[in-house]
């Protein structure tokens, strides 16, 4: 099986295609979408404190190692510090409680869930820059940082952010963030990349799926693709699991590729980073 990487800023090889797991409690059902999901070919999955479902997606990652599906060296795992006034103390806790709750001794990546409305993220990138120097995380990041918030960030710390993961789906394409990522080495990464599922009805989308007898969710999955950004769809039901990443035997062209961006409307489905104050 081909697992299709991109090669981050520090050499670090990330699946473009990732599961990811908001909104779903910690239980049984996780763990075993979590296993399915690597049996299906997925080797990046996506969690978060603040989903409170680290244990089952542990879980899940733990059976799929033991049955011999993968090892842990070929899969990529992400947690999010949820930095609402962290230390740089509390930092370094918060992600040896992620791992301890995921039962790894590492993550793949490590990022800032958000950026907030004061320039505290800083202290709290320097703790990730503390994990990463030490090399207790392969790789360090942001979430929902915009422009402003990266200007700062890299005048004030020293590791470039290795990813970006913010909303990008086709009526929110952030073209800003994209192209300052793209000048300073910051892979974006989408959430919400099915804008939860609302987007799929969308004529311009279902034309080209019919084209290319695909879904609607896998024509905006390949947009990700060939807009360079790597995806994490969420879907806890087993053949939307397995389609979300039977997307590398179709080509988007340039004028689909055009058309889907050209939907864009600045509407942010989840809350914009700009206000967005943790609650
Ligand atoms: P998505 O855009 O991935 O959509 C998920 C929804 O779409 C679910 O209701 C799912 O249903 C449905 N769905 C999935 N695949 C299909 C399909 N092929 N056909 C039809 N419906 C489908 O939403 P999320 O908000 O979950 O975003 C994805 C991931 O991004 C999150 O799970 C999380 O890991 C991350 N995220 C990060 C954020 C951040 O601030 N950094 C914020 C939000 C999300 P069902 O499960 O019933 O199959």
């Amino acid at each position: 099986m081909t697992i299709h990487t991109v090669t981050l800023n520090n050499g670090v090889h990330m699946p473009k295609v990732g599961y990811g797991t908001f909104r779903v409690k910690d239980s049984e059902d996780l763990a075993e979408m979590v296993t399915l999901a690597i049996k299906e070919g997925y080797r990046h999955i996506d969690t978060a404190h603040i989903y409170g479902n680290e244990e089952s997606v542990g879980r899940g990652i733990k059976k799929a190692i033991g049955e011999g599906i993968v090892t842990r060296e070929e899969l990529f795992v992400t947690s999010k510090v949820w930095n609402d006034g962290l230390s740089y103390e509390d930092t370094i806790a918060a992600y040896e409680e992620s791992i301890r709750k995921l039962g790894l001794e590492y993550l793949d990546l490590y990022i800032i869930h958000w950026p907030g409305l004061d320039d505290n993220y800083i202290e709290v990138y320097k703790a990730l820059e503390e994990l990463y120097n030490s090399k207790r995380v392969k790789t360090i990041g942001v979430s929902n940082f915009h422009v402003q918030h990266l200007e700062k960030l890299l005048a004030n710390t020293s590791v470039v952010p290795a990813v970006n993961q913010i909303e990008f789906q086709p009526r929110l394409t952030q073209l800003d963030v994209r192209e300052y990522c793209k000048k300073h080495g910051i892979q974006v990464e989408a959430w919400s990349p099915l804008m939860n599922g609302e987007i799929l009805n969308d004529p311009t989308l279902v034309e080209i799926a019919e084209k290319y007898q695909k879904s609607t969710a896998q024509v905006v999955l390949r947009w990700d693709l060939q807009n360079h950004v790597i995806t994490i769809p969420k879907s806890m039901t087993p053949s939307r699991i397995r389609e979300n990443i039977d997307i590398f035997d179709f080509n988007l062209s340039e004028d689909e590729l055009g058309k889907i961006s050209s939907l864009n409307e600045d509407f942010h489905y989840g809350p914009n980073p700009e206000v967005f104050n943790f609650k």
